[in-house]
């Protein structure tokens, strides 16, 4: 197969003394120099290789003579190591070369989150994505004309038969279905009445074909979407939010947009928060353009990583739907990427490279010289103040598609109208879904959080059940008999006496978790047929989509869910969404929690109502006038929105400021103060710079590590990758310390 692809060209050779450089998935601050024997010297840059690296053979790519990257980013020179010092290349793997973008977008991270190149590229090349494909299998035919001495037993009649019936079968398939043994088949070969030909295996991924289903569009749809197919037809970077309701037609409109660039032959990418969600969305594709998309994501099994990775090179896979990795495939044609409910704090990848999929989705789309779309019923409020500044265009779909309206929201005050003692439920939101489920429709209860109970307290002494590993409380989990540490997945036992006073049957659940909202209703709707949709309940995406089939099929009248269920699903016979606890998100001190809140709860108030019945909202809150609960009653986002800005921009927050945290963590908790301390006193003093910190991190003890969190924040027109790499640069971590850095953390 020819791997080489067009934008290659450009690129230089190697060097005279074919020194070339390989970066290996390796946590090294850079690629390591090697020298490239005679038989590989048409290797060039992209070439996956094989070289040695002390006893060990280690996989790489040929990286380029220097990063292309701006020079506030770009890393301290390598060593210069003598030429007669270097090890020669192993061995060129037959597998298409990463292209020229992908590995300038790995240098790009790598540089932006200070993370180690090697470690972001060993996400694009996912080991197992370079495993060598299987050979084509062999099947088998009859001969055109059987020998004319070939002795037909009733056995060997059998396999011709059906060997005539089908397609070319491998022979243990043909044995199995004739019901003889494999010997039987290599006689039949050896005498010449079968005969040996190659299955070619379909191509894995169909095209979709733009013209397959296309919808009418209604209201503004229409100007939206064409809009969104100029910038596609532009074929060059822009950035568009685009904005909407929830049933607004978001994903129709921008479905057209991925019709253009199939239309105009290249290859679209569309990130979604969740991987819950690409059934449904999968399914909807399908219905629109005839043939399923790729898809990509962490749990794929090792096969169907190959072939999609492959298939992502050649080009072949032309729409592709994933989670935030899928940003690191070897796209050849890029021509468009969606980012899709870009507002979900899921984008950030916390562990590892530390990275905001959205704002790299951006950067690989001006690599591409792609169009990009971030789509949001509530858009984060970095992408309103891009569109503010000119940054980004702003399209907007004014309302809910054909007759459906949006939801009446209301709130109910818990202090004037509580539930009876014990209870959660006030008497309203009962009354509400009895009324609803008694007209045969829908209804759901929404609390963002698993499990029993979220504290388990000693009525007697008052002792907390703690978790051993983390400043955080265990949660109860009743149907499992267990407490549970939701950070750490530590747990226990339900003690039955206190483990402080030793007193007995004194240890009581305070505070509702959906397991024990689903018990109350239970008991309040006996007859109703009741569907928990938590994490822990559902296995997985596919057990995620059988129950949002179930609710379709109007199985189900009482949904009790975590915020599995605020996700983009379509309930049609939904009309009555109660937040059991509004307030809970608002806590802690972030200072983005309203607005995360406001996403969170207008997404899951965007379940209730369609056309055919409209939608009501109940948010059971202590602070009715708040100004969240305020934005979810008039639906006014742009209003909060502004407020929202108005008390980040004089403090140079984000997105007025930028901002980066350093995590400093460590088994004993003297090594982690002496690094943060030794941090604090190295911080840099730079005009527009502040250092704040070091404190105990939000999770002060995580998995058994003391933690403390120094945060860097500085007017947005200064770069915070050379201060912090300067920073780091003269502190040395204590023993067992270790330091973690966030750019662009999200809670802060
Ligand atoms: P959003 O992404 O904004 O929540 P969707 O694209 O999911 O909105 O649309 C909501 C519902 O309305 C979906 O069932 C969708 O199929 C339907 N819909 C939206 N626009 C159209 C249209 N132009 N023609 C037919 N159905 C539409
Ligand atoms: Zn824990």
């Amino acid at each position: 197969m020819p791997h080489r692809n067009p934008t290659q060209t450009d690129l230089l050779p190697p060097a005279p003394d074919g020194r070339v450089r390989v970066m290996l998935t390796l946590p090294f601050a850079g690629p390591l120099d090697y020298l490239l024997p005679q038989h590989l010297a048409e290797a060039r840059p992209g070439d996956i290789v094989t070289v040695p690296l002390g006893r060990r053979t280690e996989t790489g790519v040929i990286w380029d003579a220097a990063p292309n990257l701006p020079p506030e980013f770009r890393p301290p020179p390598p060593k210069e190591v003598p030429t007669s010092r270097l090890k020669p290349v192993a061995a060129r793997l037959d597998l298409p070369p990463l292209p020229a973008q992908l590995r300038q977008f790995v240098d790009w991270v790598a540089a932006y989150t200070l993370s180690p190149p090697g470690m972001v590229l060993a996400m694009a090349l996912r080991a197992n994505a370079l495993a060598a494909l299987p050979k084509p299998s062999t099947g088998y035919s009859p001969a055109p004309t059987l020998p004319a001495d070939l002795r037909l037993t009733p056995a060997r009649q059998k396999v011709l038969d059906i060997a005539g019936n089908n397609p070319p079968l491998p022979a243990a398939e043909l044995a199995r279905r004739a019901g003889v043994g494999a010997a039987v088949i290599r006689g039949l070969a050896q005498a010449g009445a079968l005969r040996a030909v190659e299955i070619t295996p379909p191509p894995p991924f169909a095209t979709p074909d733009p013209a397959h289903c296309p919808p009418t569009l209604g209201g503004n749809q229409a100007e939206v979407a064409t809009e969104l197919r100029t910038r596609v037809d532009e074929d060059s970077f822009s950035i568009t939010l685009l904005e909407g309701v929830t049933g607004s037609g978001k994903t129709e409109i921008y479905m057209e947009a991925i019709a253009a660039c199939l239309e105009a032959g290249r290859q679209a990418l569309v990130l979604l928060p969740e991987i819950a969600l690409s059934a449904q969305w999968t399914g909807r594709f399908a219905r629109r353009f005839g043939a399923e998309p790729a898809l990509w994501h962490s749990d794929l099994g090792a096969r169907l990583r190959r072939v999609t990775w492959r298939s992502v090179a050649d080009g072949t896979a032309r729409v592709v739907v994933g989670a935030r990795s899928a940003l690191f495939l070897p796209f050849s044609q890029l021509g468009l990427i969606i980012v899709d409910e870009e507002h979900e704090t899921a984008f950030k990848q916390e562990d590892g490279v530390t990275y905001h999929a959205r704002d790299m989705a951006v950067v690989r789309a001006r690599m591409s010289k792609a169009p990009i779309v971030l789509v949001s019923a509530t858009p984060s409020l970095e992408s309103l103040a891009n569109v503010g500044a000119g940054r980004y265009r702003h399209l907007k779909l004014n309302a809910r598609h054909g007759n459906a309206t949006m939801p009446v929201v209301q709130t109910l005050d818990m202090r004037a109208d509580p539930p009876e003692r014990g209870l959660f439920l006030s008497p309203v939101l009962t009354g509400a879904i009895n009324e609803a489920v008694g007209r045969g429709e829908q209804a759901m209860l929404f609390l963002n959080r698993r499990g029993y109970a979220p504290l388990t307290l000693c009525r007697t002494c008052g002792h907390r059940m703690q978790c051993p590993n983390c400043t955080a409380w265990l949660v109860e989990h009743r149907a499992r008999h267990i407490l549970t540490c939701h950070h750490c997945g530590y747990d226990e036992p339900i003690p039955q006496t206190c483990p402080k006073c030793a007193d007995a049957d004194s240890l009581t659940p305070i505070g509702p978790g959906v397991e024990r909202i689903t018990e109350e209703a239970r008991a309040t709707f006996p007859d109703a047929r009741i569907l928990v949709m938590a994490s822990d309940t559902l296995s997985g995406p596919a057990a995620t989509a059988a129950a949002v089939e179930r609710i379709a099929r109007r199985e189900v009248d009482l949904v009790i869910g975590t915020q599995i269920v605020a996700k983009g699903w379509h309930f049609p016979h939904l009309t009555l969404v109660g937040i059991v606890d509004a307030d809970l998100g608002l806590g802690g001190g972030d200072l983005r929690a309203s607005e995360r809140t406001v996403q969170l709860l207008h997404q899951v108030a965007g379940r209730a109502g369609r056309a055919e019945a409209p939608g009501r909202v109940l948010l059971q809150s202590y602070v009715p006038d708040h100004p969240v609960m305020q934005a979810l009653v008039s639906g006014d986002f742009g209003s909060f929105m502004e407020q929202e800005a108005e008390q980040r921009r004089p403090g140079f927050w984000p997105p007025y400021g930028r901002l980066a945290a350093l995590i400093v963590s460590a088994e004993t908790p003297d090594a982690a103060e002496l690094t943060a301390r030794a941090l604090g006193q190295n911080a840099p003093r730079l005009d527009g710079v502040q250092v704040l910190g070091p404190a105990p991190a939000p999770l002060a003890i995580l998995r058994g590590r003391h933690r403390h969190r120094l945060l860097l924040r500085a007017r947005r027109n200064i770069a915070v990758q050379p201060i912090m790499r300067e920073w780091l640069s003269r502190v040395k971590p204590e023993r067992g310390a270790r330091i973690d850095v966030d750019i662009d953390p999200v809670s802060f």
